[in-house]
């Protein structure tokens, strides 16, 4: 490839134009923006061209391709069997990861997943992870094969080795606020994903207030993209699109979190955290073919959460990765945060909605997430919920404990925390967080045997 094929101001005039850009212009542009050789205003202006222009199909596949080709591509042969990653698409008190990731593996499937840190108001499984004292996250591609292999299970950041070009694009596109962008948020997780050696995906599609995708025809149509580039490509694709309006499960923050997972891996229920896990970890299951049927992937799944499998899959996980298991065994080992804020019912009646939005934000201010991607995040911090949508709630009673490295910040969350918890006079009417299965462009009813 010739430095001189292409003019990079040609390229975005005729992105801005709205035409479609030729394969060899993509490939181009993305290998020299990856090497640093087209400077960060050009590849902002093109994204910003994108960004209101889209992409065919056929450019975001080749997008795609492009990207992965800016780095290694890992194939995991020693690794038998169908691998599965499962992504999501960002929210906030999401800890399925940790949940259904070691749940699968115990049930034979080889998941190499590969994930982030927490952005903005969502949190990020590494950060999570990272609370576990000695826990690493950047593995080289060949002990990352080797967690894969004999774990069954191994969770990584993406190393400069994978998709550079993703992270470049990722790093301008977060400060020139075109993340929300179809096309690039296609490129972004499926030049990841594949380069890590998966060959088959399960998307946790969130929609709602507290997601990239707000409402359900955004989130279909996120899906149909992924699902019809990545078999441009020869993967499979599963998509199960689930609500965001307000925090999965009950706490909010990186070590609270893994706490809560431990729990419900420990086989203590807690709803909507089982009813997402089990919906995609039995999109897992199928594609691994461990199953034949979603009821008997879901049986499966349940076997190896009560019988202590998936908690025993986590741990085998952690010591691989380098983590302390005490911290496991014995969670109160996990960092925790000094000082405790009740955050009160503002008035009497039913909870009717807890922002997650919001919340992501109040996290952040905690110290929980980040602001910028070089922020440190506090993993002891964080949010505790003690009631959530449809409880009833006197004046006056705690709805949450917010967990904070200082009394004044304590306080100040607390009270931001208390704004947005809407509190009606009648019961909400319950509502399914799974939504369904994404099939033909429209999302299908999932049926789960019940817990
Ligand atoms: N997650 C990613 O990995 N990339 C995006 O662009 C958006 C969400």
């Amino acid at each position: 490839m010739s430095d001189l094929e292409y003019s990079p101001s040609d390229i975005i005039a005729r992105k801005q134009a709205g035409k479609d850009l030729t394969t060899g212009e993509i490939a181009w542009f993305v290998e020299n923006s990856a090497r640093g050789r087209i400077p960060d205003y050009q590849l902002s202006a093109l994204l910003m061209a994108v960004y209101f222009r889209g992409m065919s199909l056929r450019e975001t596949r080749d997008l795609t391709q492009a990207m992965i080709e800016s780095g290694k591509v890992l194939k995991l042969s020693s690794v038998r069997g169908t691998r599965v990653d499962k992504h999501s698409t960002g929210g906030v008190g999401d800890k399925i990861s940790l949940i259904v990731g070691p749940l699968a593996a115990a049930v034979g499937v080889k998941v190499p997943m590969v994930s982030g840190r927490g952005l903005g108001h969502t949190g990020g499984t590494l950060d999570k992870l990272e609370s576990i004292p000695g826990f690493k996250t950047g593995l080289t591609p060949a002990r990352f094969e080797r967690v894969v292999r004999e774990v069954g299970i191994s969770i990584i950041g993406q190393t400069g080795q994978i998709a550079p070009a993703d992270r470049k694009f990722y790093a301008v596109r977060d400060v020139t606020s075109t993340v929300r962008c179809q096309p690039l948020i296609v490129g972004s997780i499926l030049s990841k994903k594949i380069a890590s050696g998966a060959d088959a995906l399960v998307f946790d599609i969130k929609c709602g207030k507290g997601a990239f995708m707000e409402t359900p025809a955004d989130a279909r149509s996120l899906s149909d993209k992924l699902s019809r580039v990545a078999a441009m490509m020869g993967k499979k694709v599963v998509s199960v699109v689930t609500r965001m309006d307000e925090p999965l499960g009950l706490t909010v923050g990186n070590a609270m979190e893994v706490r809560e997972s431990i729990q419900v891996l420990k086989g203590k229920h807690v709803g909507d955290l089982l009813d997402v896990t089990f919906a995609i970890g039995a999109e897992m299951v199928l594609l691994a073919g461990r199953a034949k049927t979603r009821a008997e992937a879901v049986t499966l799944l349940r076997s190896a959460l009560l019988g202590g499998k998936g908690f025993e899959k986590f741990k085998e996980m952690v010591r691989a990765q380098g983590g302390d298991t005490r911290a496991i065994e014995d969670p109160d080992r996990l960092p925790s945060a000094r000082y405790h804020v009740n955050a009160l019912a503002r008035r009497r009646g039913y909870i009717k909605g807890i922002d997650a939005l919001e919340v992501g934000r109040i996290a952040t201010v905690l110290g929980a997430g980040r602001l910028r991607k070089e922020d440190d995040v506090d993993h002891g911090v964080g949010i505790e919920f003690l009631k959530k949508t449809g409880a009833k709630i006197a004046k006056g009673e705690p709805v949450a404990v917010i967990h904070a490295s200082s009394p004044a910040r304590g306080k100040r969350c607390a009270r931001m925390l208390e704004e947005v918890i809407e509190i009606g006079a009648a019961r909400p009417r319950p509502r399914s967080v799974v939504l369904g299965r994404v099939r033909a462009g429209r999302i299908e009813k999932i049926r789960l045997p019940k817990s």
